[in-house]
Parts: structure tokens; sequence; C-alpha cells
């Protein structure tokens, strides 16, 4: 058993700072947590000091590319072997692991190798974060997606393309509602139709699974919300309409305002497709108020990046948070548990991981400031601990995306 003692804890149960703090960890799992006034001085014999830190769960990221490289055209590698797509995921998720990142859910796979990945992990052959794997997205044939996904058509199509992923080890199934930013299709209009999206999600559910959509215009968020699907994301083109729906169905929501964020920073000067910049420039801008009135009514909403869009790189999950609180102006604390055990709740496992609770796994990280005070500590994690073992991982390199 190891004992950590003396750090302030943010809970993101009790929606509180607790300062002074400590915490006991045995098989990788969080067995006590409370104050230090309440330990016993011989119990802090050979416990971890952390004097001065902020501890709080590992980050969440629900909506990363593992396999895809943030350069300025990352389709430019989808020939690339499996292999290939294999070690460019598992360095990538590395990354994430090392930044401070416990838990990511991979929106696409390519050429099974995010399945390789995941029975990789399971072995123990790499350190890695917890991974939820996709596999394929299911998308309309031509469709956003549909040079990695499977293509589907019709409601009986869409259901046997579900059970394939599902019999392939998915986690969780990804549905395509609308065009994108990043393929020649229009963001704005439909793709795959309700009887399509529902077969596909009704066999999701049947497996205890959840769904997600990729889903930009306000047609097609609407429509997968009523076939059921478990998170929106993206959802840039949200209205009132599609935010009560959503509040009625309990749908949540993954807004993913990294990837406008990086697209626009770097721009065509760094080779980005001209017309990739300009449609995120207007997804962006309809996103923002959207986005506030959905935080506003109380939308379940998560934290992912979609990581592996161009020069959106993979270690760089806390500028989410950074955009959420310096952009957005939400409050740091809420914006916290949107990265955690809200975002823990929306892909169902918060039973397990996602709080510093007694019984979950000690998946956490050490911080040199609270990030309630100064939300950029975040992308300067001291040290992060996964199923109770302090992380042993190469610093991620800030001067290169990729
Ligand atoms: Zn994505």
């Amino acid at each position: 058993m190891q004992t950590y003692i003396h750090f302030d804890l943010i809970d993101v149960i009790g929606k509180r700072c607790v300062k002074d703090s400590f915490m006991t960890v045995e098989d990788g799992l969080i067995k006590e947590v409370g104050l230090m006034a309440d330990l016993a001085p011989e119990r802090t014999a050979g416990a971890v000091d952390l004097r001065g830190k902020t501890v709080m769960p590992g980050m969440f990221n629900t909506h990363i590319h593992a396999l895809s490289s943030p350069i300025a055209a990352p389709e430019s590698l989808n020939g690339e072997t499996s292999g290939m797509f294999a070690l460019r995921g598992m360095r990538h998720l590395q990354q994430h692991l090392a930044s401070g990142v416990t838990f990511v859910r991979d929106m696409n796979g390519r050429k099974l190798a995010e399945v390789d990945i995941k029975n990789a992990l399971k072995l123990g052959l790499f350190e890695g974060p917890n991974l939820h794997i996709a596999r394929q997205c299911l998308c309309m044939t031509g469709g956003h997606g549909c040079n990695t996904g499977r293509e589907c058509d019709g409601p009986e199509d869409c259901r046997k393309a579900a059970r394939e992923q599902l019999k392939g080890g998915a986690d969780f199934i990804k549905i395509m509602a609308t065009g994108g930013v990043n393929s020649d299709t229009r963001p704005e209009f439909s793709q795959l139709d309700l009887e399509e999206m529902k077969a596909a999600v009704t066999e999701a559910h049947r497996a205890g699974k959840k769904t997600a959509t990729h889903a930009h215009g306000k047609a097609g968020i609407k429509t997968a919300v009523l076939a059921g699907i478990d998170s929106v994301e993206h959802g840039s083109y949200i209205d009132d309409e599609c935010i009560e729906l959503m509040l009625e169905r309990g749908t949540a929501l993954c807004p993913t305002l990294s990837t406008h964020y990086f697209t626009e920073k770097f721009g065509a000067a760094a080779g980005i497709a001209p017309w990739k910049v300009e449609k995120s420039k207007r997804a962006s801008e309809a996103q923002h108020i959207g986005l506030e009135k959905a935080w506003k009514a109380g939308i379940p909403i998560t934290i992912g990046t979609d990581a592996g869009t161009p020069y959106n790189p993979h270690w760089g999950t806390y500028m989410e948070f950074v955009l959420f609180v310096e952009d957005m102006g939400f409050d740091p604390m809420e914006t916290l548990i949107s990265g955690t055990i809200r975002a823990a709740k929306i892909c169902g496992v918060d039973s397990w991981t996602g709080s510093i609770t007694p019984g979950k796994h000690a998946d956490f990280i050490v911080l040199e400031e609270s990030p309630l005070v100064n939300i950029r500590t975040l992308g300067r994690v001291e040290q992060v601990y996964k199923d109770g073992r302090l992380v042993d991982l190469p610093p991620v390199d800030k001067s290169k995306t990729d």
C-alpha cells in the first residue's frame, strides 16, 4: 500500500477543493481519501509527500483519432500499412498519457490497427491510457469518413455494420449524421437518416454499448438525438430546438473546440487546404453561440479535442480546458468536471474511473498549482499515475505537433 500526503484535492463529485488531503492506494485502486488532520502520524512513514501540489483525476479526452497524425493533411497517410498505423497510434496514445490524460475514446480506426493497440495495451506490452475504440465509424456511401469507415446504406445494412463493429471489439458505435470540415462534404447537410441511425443505435444499446454521432448541421443533430444517440460530437450548428430535445433525452455534447482553434491558428500558411480553414471558421463562429446556450441550459458537456486533425496534437488535451475557461468563460470547476467524472459518465465508465473515490482505479495527476486558479497548469502536468503506478514515459516534445 502507498500513502500520498499533504496535497490539495480536486473533488469533482463534491465540486470543491479539499485542502491538506491524504489518499492511500493498494493494488492499483484508491483505498482511502481523507484529511491529514484525521491521519494518525505513524501512518505518514514512507508516504509520498505532495506538499504544495494539487491532485485531481486524470483528464479525459472523449474524442480523438489515435491513428491520425496531426499534420497539415492527415489523410495523405491513409495509404500506410496497418503496422505503421499501430506504431503511430501507440506513440499518440503515449503522448496522451504523458500529458495527463488517462482515458481516451478513439473515434475511427484504420485497418484494424486500433484493435491491435487495444489488445497490446490489455496485455501490458506498452504503457497507455484507458482506451475505448469505435473501430470503423458507420457512414453513408460517399459520406464523411468513407475513406476509412464502414459505408452502409439502409437500416438493414446499418444494423449489420453496427453488429460487425461490436463483434470485432468496438467499445461504442460512432455514426456519421452530417458532412464534415475535413472532407469534400458539407457539414451543414445531413447524411445517414433516422431509420439508418436508429438501427445502429438499437444494436449498440442492446449490447450495452454507448453511441456517438459526428454531427455539425442542426437537422443531423436532431435526427441523431431522435434516433437515441448518447453523445453529439462537434454540434457546431446546435440551436434552441436541438438543445431542448437533447435536454429531454439526456443527450451529451462534445464540442471539440480545439480542432477549429488549431486549424485557424496554423491556417493555410502551414499548408492546410484553404477550403478546410474556411469551413472551420464558419462552423466555429456558429458553434460559440450554440455552445454557450447548451452549457447554460445544462446539457452534459464533455472534453474532447478531435486530436489528429490538422496540427491538433495528441499532447494538447489541456487546450480544450483552456478554451472552455478562457474563450467560452465557463466555470473552471464545472470545466474540470466536464473533463473527468462527467466525461466518465458519458462514456459509461464512471463506476471505475473519473474521480478520486475509494474503490476506483488510481488514475490521477499531480499539478504544481490549482487548475481552479490557473487552468493552464493542465498543460504542465508534473506526474501522472495510472492504476496507482507512476507513469514513466519520455516528456512530450511540444516543439512538434506530431
Ligand atoms: Zn473527429
